[in-house]
């Protein structure tokens, strides 16, 4: 057990991913500045410690059985300069509170996931992409500076390139995409997108089978910042709806949308709305809803107003979603390919149709070039996540097989997503690994950072 610096206190909790799979028992503190937590690190046995932003990673990251989980809501400062377009903000501040200040003053993040409960640690850790990666690459690309306790107790400033500092530019992209395995980020500056509304310019296309989706997907990635595509996982041909869009310019608001073009009110949704299926899982209600969500979209529309929340965040409005999977939980299953390898993409819906597997979030989305993190995810080309409920019999080992599959085609799965991968496959599929473990040692020399999942990838 962790010694805790005088003055930090501890509860013990039950913690898990969004997922619900792995239940632990953990005992968390929430440090309330940087010396005390420099001291609770140098005082920490090894592999005892891990960072935990808003516990929106699936699977077991953010999780450490039997040891001391560090949360960071004291560290909340958010400081946006508006001449320089870039934000300052605490490692525990959620995307959520950093948009309620900057869309306002005429900015957006340069990246965000499907939810904006995430911290900016999590965000970084994680390097999460969001339906702009083809156009901005993932978070980490726009991060600036990033302030760090590592292994040591010792407080880093981490930039991007080295600029005549040593090899810290491999510290900072270590990190990213890390995990939080290279120690804990306590602040970083990132830039933001320019805008002048606060509305999406939406165009929508039904297609009847994959093929056509995803050749339309391919050309969107030329017209559009942001573009996903939902998949009816349960059409044996994989009709969807692709969403494309970019930030509205002021001259295609109305005249009472431009009396107050950067308005921007996230409100939380009253009740369960027509997007998810009601009540608990399974096939046929999955395939109602698949039905009802693929006839509700417009065979073609273009230029449609949309708030940014709907637009980029449409579950934050549900609480606690993730339990309509039931006590068992479920898993996402989340792989990028490259473009060659596209036929993983229908291998992987015909084989989770196969063993009865329902999915009514499947998404597809385009990934551009990556960045140099040894660890982040994108790789150019397919990137496809479908959640399916943990119970299904059999399901385990039609994943296993499937992770083969993608790792022999170069691809690899989303450490954010992942709960059950082994740690074989996982080495087969990040080449850079050996070079980010050379990294990690030196940051974390005694090995204090570890999570239930770098237990499971790293035996
Ligand atoms: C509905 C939903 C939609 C999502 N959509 C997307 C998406 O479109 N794209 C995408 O990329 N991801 C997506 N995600 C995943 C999510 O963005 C990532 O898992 C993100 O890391 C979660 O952030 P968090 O603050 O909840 O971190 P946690 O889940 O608590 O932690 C995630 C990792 O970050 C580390 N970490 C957290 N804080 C720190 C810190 N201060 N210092 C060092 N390490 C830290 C943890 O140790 C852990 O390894 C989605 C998740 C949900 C639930």
């Amino acid at each position: 057990m962790t010694t805790l610096p005088p003055g930090l206190h501890s509860e013990t909790r039950t913690l898990m991913g969004w997922g619900r799979t792995n239940p632990v028992t953990a005992q968390v503190v929430q440090p309330s500045s940087v010396e005390q937590l420099q001291e609770l690190v140098r005082g920490a046995p090894p592999r005892s410690l891990i960072a935990r932003g808003l516990g929106r990673s699936y699977g077991d990251a953010a999780q450490l059985n039997d040891g001391t989980v560090i949360e960071l809501p004291a560290f909340d400062r958010i400081e946006l300069d508006a001449a320089s377009g870039t934000v300052t903000a605490g490692a525990g501040v959620s995307l959520d509170q950093i948009l309620r200040v900057i869309v306002p003053a005429g900015f957006f993040l340069p990246v965000t996931p499907g939810t904006r409960n995430v911290t900016v640690g999590g965000a970084i850790a994680a390097d999460v992409h969001g339906k702009n990666h083809h156009v901005d690459g993932s978070f980490g690309n726009h991060v600036q500076r990033l302030v760090l306790v590592d292994g040591k107790g010792s407080l880093r400033v981490l930039t991007p390139s080295s600029q005549g500092n040593g090899d810290q530019a491999a510290l900072f992209w270590a990190t990213v995409g890390g995990m939080g395995l290279t120690g804990v980020i306590v602040e970083a500056t990132f830039s933001l997108i320019p805008i002048t509304t606060s509305l999406i310019s939406v165009d929508t296309t039904r297609y009847r089978d994959l093929e056509s989706l995803m050749a339309a997907m391919v050309e969107a990635d030329a017209n559009y910042r942001y573009s996903v595509a939902w998949v009816d996982s349960l059409d044996s041909k994989g009709r969807g709806v692709l969403t494309c869009g970019d930030h509205a310019r002021l001259d295609q608001l109305s005249p009472a949308q431009q009396a107050d073009p950067l308005h921007y009110d996230p409100k939380a949704l009253a009740s369960t709305p027509p997007f998810l299926p009601g009540g608990l899982l399974n096939k046929l209600t999955v395939r109602a809803f698949n039905e009802a969500w693929y006839r509700k979209a417009p065979k073609h529309r273009e230029g449609e107003l949309q708030a940014m929340a709907p637009f980029f965040h449409p579950l934050d409005g549900v609480q606690d979603w993730n339990r309509i999977y039931g006590p068992a939980g479920f898993l996402q299953y989340q792989f990028a390919v490259p473009n060659e390898a596209a036929h993983l993409v229908p291998r992987t819906l015909e084989a989770l149709r196969q063993v009865g597997a329902p999915s009514f979030l499947t998404v597809l989305k385009r990934f551009g070039p990556s960045n140099p993190a040894p660890l982040s995810f994108p790789i150019p080309g397919w990137t496809l996540a479908a959640d399916v409920p943990a119970a299904v019999p059999g399901l385990l080992e039609v994943l296993d097989r499937l992770d083969e599959e993608v790792a022999a085609a170069g691809g690899r799965l989303y450490l954010a997503k992942d709960a059950r991968q082994s740690s074989l496959l996982f080495g087969a599929q990040y080449s850079s690994l050996e070079e980010w473990i050379a990294v990690k040692h030196q940051m974390d020399p005694c090995g204090v950072f570890c999570a239930d999942q770098y237990r499971r990838l790293s035996h």
